[in-house]
């Protein structure tokens, strides 16, 4: 069977860590494969994309536009604790539900999600033509093990499938797979699934490990890692979220969690903000900030971490206005992430299908992206969420504390005042969902173009509103009265652009070296100071995307630069 190909986010990967974006957590004691630390320019581009959120959802709501209901979209911020009291993730079904079925091989040591697929190999047509050889076989699997294959879940690829399929344990029992081909069993409670790519031609095998089989008989089960039969465990219960004790005593009663999500600090403070600031429904709360997930299989650089970030809204509106506002938000959601860069094939908006959504949710859907490792398929950056009113209505039954509204603005009119009488009611909630540190790594995908005309052999195409060095000043020599020509337009731009990213300024080296530092950086504009700089007052301005050059007098720069960059 053909082993996955190399992939490219390999490339992306070694520039991040050459170019200082980012570096394994704790590398100097070995990492942990499981968190990423951001160096200066990751660190740079990180808060470039946190603040490009924070000022198109918070500052200036959705860049001025108006909402369903005809008027502008009202939102506003909040930053709340990573620990909260624990009784907020028993009401938020994180402490009950927050499970995975763990299963460790004892001889390799590794460690799966039961109801997890353990491999996932995209074969050619010949690869599948061998395979066919073992149809027989399949069939009488198949009849062993009582599976049958059904055809419900749609999608792009079978890594999408994949992905899919992990996210929700449900899909994958009984099998709803893409479209099954045929499976096969390679060992009692092991099966194969082929499955057919939507619009391509290639196929797909996924191997996963029946559960009934792990449960009841785990010693007749082949370990997918040593081959061997009573390698693995029985499944155990995994809660994802990290503990931890407040206090000097360690105990169940002191046993405090850190945060799944940020998105429970704005439930249980939705009162606190209607009876504090003059927000009126409809109205949304914001909030970005770490979030610990206690990851089995924690994978795909920074993608899949057991720390990561997120960028959160709780749109707050009346039940009969939400589908009305859950196509607002989902639209815009996907037009600000096209708006930072991410365009074409590469980004797509997945409707959840009725069977895939959670008990809760009228609708879902998922803005995702092609990653290197998910290609063909698309892996997840946000997901935009109709949740009902089943937030507030748990942490009202939880804490006692009616979370409900009275709209002055509804009910029926009273004939004596000719004004609506008023509606209390709990409000229905969208909940945009976006991850800070996939779409960093979305970017630094997207923005990887190779290209063998430059020393370099590759540049980073950012967004300019993104990239973490806005501009570079470089004299042509390191004499000559340049360097400090170079000093003065440095100054001035670290002045002007300097809140929005790193202007650098570099004396060494030959300006080929230069260039190609600032090419691997994605630094959109070098501006190089030379003899006619002292001359005319004329600087020679790089584009990184086409390495074009002209010459400018040095007091445009500025301007040019607020064009450029979309300032
Ligand atoms: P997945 O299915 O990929 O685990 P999820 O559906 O559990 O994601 P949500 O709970 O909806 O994710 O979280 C919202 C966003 O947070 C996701 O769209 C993703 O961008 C980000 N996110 C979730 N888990 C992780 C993680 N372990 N590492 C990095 N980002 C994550």
């Amino acid at each position: 069977m053909a082993k996955p190909p190399p992939s490219a986010v390999d490339n992306v990967v070694s520039l991040a860590k050459r170019r200082g974006f980012v570096y394994p957590c704790g590398e100097i004691y070995g990492g942990t494969r499981s968190a990423w630390d951001y160096g200066p320019l990751g660190a740079m581009l990180k808060k470039n994309l946190r603040d490009a959120w924070w000022d198109d959802i918070v500052m200036l709501p959705c860049w001025g536009r108006k909402g369903p209901d005809g008027d502008k979209v009202s939102i506003v911020p909040l930053d709340t604790c990573i620990i909260q009291n624990p009784k907020v993730w028993v009401a938020s079904g994180h402490v009950g539900g927050f499970n995975d079925p763990m299963v460790d091989d004892k001889e390799t040591k590794q460690r799966f999600r039961a109801d997890h697929l353990q491999g996932f190999y995209a074969g050619t047509k010949e690869d599948f033509a061998a395979m066919d050889a073992a149809d027989e076989a399949v069939e009488r699997g198949l009849a062993k093990f009582n599976v049958r294959p059904v055809a419900t879940l749609i999608a792009n690829s079978p890594s999408e499938a994949l992905e899919l399929m992990q996210r929700d344990p449900k899909l994958i029992k009984p099998f709803k797979i893409v479209r099954v081909y045929q499976t096969s069993s390679a060992g009692p409670g092991t099966i194969s699934v082929k499955v057919e790519e939507r619009g391509h031609a290639s196929i797909g095998i996924i191997k996963a490990v029946e559960m009934s089989m792990l449960v009841n008989e785990p010693e007749s089960v082949l370990s997918p890692f040593s081959g061997k039969a009573g390698a693995l465990t029985a499944p155990r219960q995994f809660n994802l979220m990290f503990y931890s004790y407040t206090g000097a005593v360690h105990d169940e009663a002191t046993k405090v969690y850190l945060r799944p999500e940020t998105a429970q600090g704005i439930f249980i403070n939705f009162k606190n903000v209607v009876d504090t600031s003059r927000v009126r429904i409809p109205f949304g709360i914001a909030q970005t900030g770490k979030a610990f997930r206690n990851e089995v299989t924690p994978r795909n650089f920074t993608f899949r971490s057991r720390e990561f970030e997120q960028m959160e809204i709780e749109f707050f509106c009346h039940e009969s206005d939400a589908m009305a506002w859950y196509t607002f938000w989902r639209d815009f959601r996907m037009e600000w992430w096209k708006s930072i860069g991410l365009a074409g094939d590469n980004l797509i908006l997945r409707e959840h299908d009725t069977d895939e959504l959670a008990h809760y949710s009228k609708a879902t859907s998922d803005i995702e992206y092609r990653f290197p490792f998910t290609a063909p398929g698309y892996g997840e950056l946000e997901g935009v969420a109709y949740r009902g009113a089943f937030d507030l209505t748990q942490h009202t039954e939880h804490s006692k504390v009616k979370l409900d509204y009275f709209d002055t603005e509804r009910g029926p009119i009273n004939p004596k005042t000719n004004l609506p009488a008023g509606e209390r009611y709990t409000p229905h909630v969208i909940e945009p969902s976006a991850g800070l540190d996939r779409g960093v790594l979305a970017i630094l995908c997207e923005a990887y173009t190779p290209d063998t005309t430059r020393a370099s052999g590759v540049f980073m195409k950012f967004h300019p509103r993104v990239a973490p060095i806005k501009a570079a000043v470089f004299p042509l020599v390191n004499k000559d009265g340049l360097p400090e020509l170079a000093d003065r337009l440095h100054a001035d731009l670290v002045k002007r652009f300097g809140r929005y990213g790193l202007i650098e300024t570099d004396a060494k080296q030959s300006i080929g070296k230069r260039y190609a530092r600032m090419d691997e950086a994605g630094c959109p504009f070098c501006f190089t100071i030379d003899g006619q700089t002292r001359e005319d007052g004329t600087v020679t301005v790089r584009h990184r995307d086409d390495q074009r050059q002209e010459r400018m007098p040095l007091e445009d720069v500025v301007v040019f630069l607020e064009r450029a960059l979309q300032l």
